[in-house]
């Protein structure tokens, strides 16, 4: 077996034993103060779909932005698809975030930029061939509902409209996982439900789905598992679970 084949294989096992993530006590300290996580032990399976809630400042994002390696642990150790995601050099980060889809709440497309544009970038920084991408973005757009709107500008669109033209992007390079932060913070209800079924749809078809919200009703009624933060900590972590009300 090649060095690459082994390093593949212990990947594997770990993600067999662990999940395709795993935080295993992690903390994350930003200054003097209350750390922002202070030992977080997680596993996420393959194919699953997670609500994170919690208060505000809970360490929700902290949370996100770890896995995205924009921050590394101050202890304890969190491992993305059998990497030790601190260990991972630089130079290789790129290549390892191909496979992690993210969408904010602000949307953060690029103003200048028509939809197709906006979608089809993200798949040449990755140096897709031209032919690939003519078929990719329409094929993703269709996907969120956006076929027909390829010239519109971002200032041109609803919210809802502007959040599937972030999805599309995040999902064009087609990641394992996807990871959404308040993706329906700056919504309507009805478009909050359609961006939510849509993330319902992308687990269904086999991404790993993780969402941070604060929208009770949805994460009431869609009954999946839900993770929930305090200060920290994980305070709770139910199948099908509910929004838990703060006291
Ligand atoms: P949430 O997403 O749940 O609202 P965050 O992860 O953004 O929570 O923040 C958790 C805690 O860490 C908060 O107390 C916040 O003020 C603090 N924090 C977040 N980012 C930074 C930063 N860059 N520098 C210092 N403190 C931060
Ligand atoms: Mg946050």
């Amino acid at each position: 077996m090649s060095r690459k084949e082994e390093k593949r294989r212990i990947r594997e096992q770990m993600i067999e034993e662990n999940g395709l993530i795993y935080l295993d006590g992690v903390s994350k300290v930003y200054s003097a103060g209350a750390p922002a996580l202070n030992g977080v032990t997680l596993h996420i399976n393959r194919g699953e779909f997670v609500f994170i809630v919690g208060d505000s400042g809970s360490g929700k994002s902290t949370l996100i932005k770890l896995l995205l390696r924009e921050l590394t642990p101050s202890g304890g150790k969190v491992w993305v698809m059998g990497h030790d995601v601190a260990k991972i050099p630089h130079r290789k980060i790129p290549k390892f975030r191909r496979n992690l889809g993210i969408v904010f709440q602000d949307f953060r497309l690029l103003k200048d930029r028509n939809v197709y544009e906006n979608v089809a970038f993200a798949q040449r920084i990755i140096e897709v061939p031209s032919k690939e991408i003519r078929r990719n973005v329409p094929s993703i757009l269709a996907t969120v509902g956006l076929a027909g709107k390829y010239k519109a500008k971002p200032k041109q669109l609803s919210g809802g409209e502007q959040q599937r033209v972030a999805l599309a992007r995040a999902l064009v390079n087609r990641p394992s996982i996807l990871l959404a932060d308040e993706p329906t913070g700056n919504l309507d209800p009805k478009n909050s439900w359609e961006i939510m079924k849509l993330l319902e749809e992308i687990n269904e078809s086999g991404t790993t789905v993780v969402v941070v919200t604060h929208n009770r009703e949805i994460v009431n009624d869609m009954r999946k598992r839900v993770v929930t933060m305090k200060k920290g900590v994980i305070v709770s972590d139910e199948e099908e679970g509910e929004y838990i009300d703060e006291d």
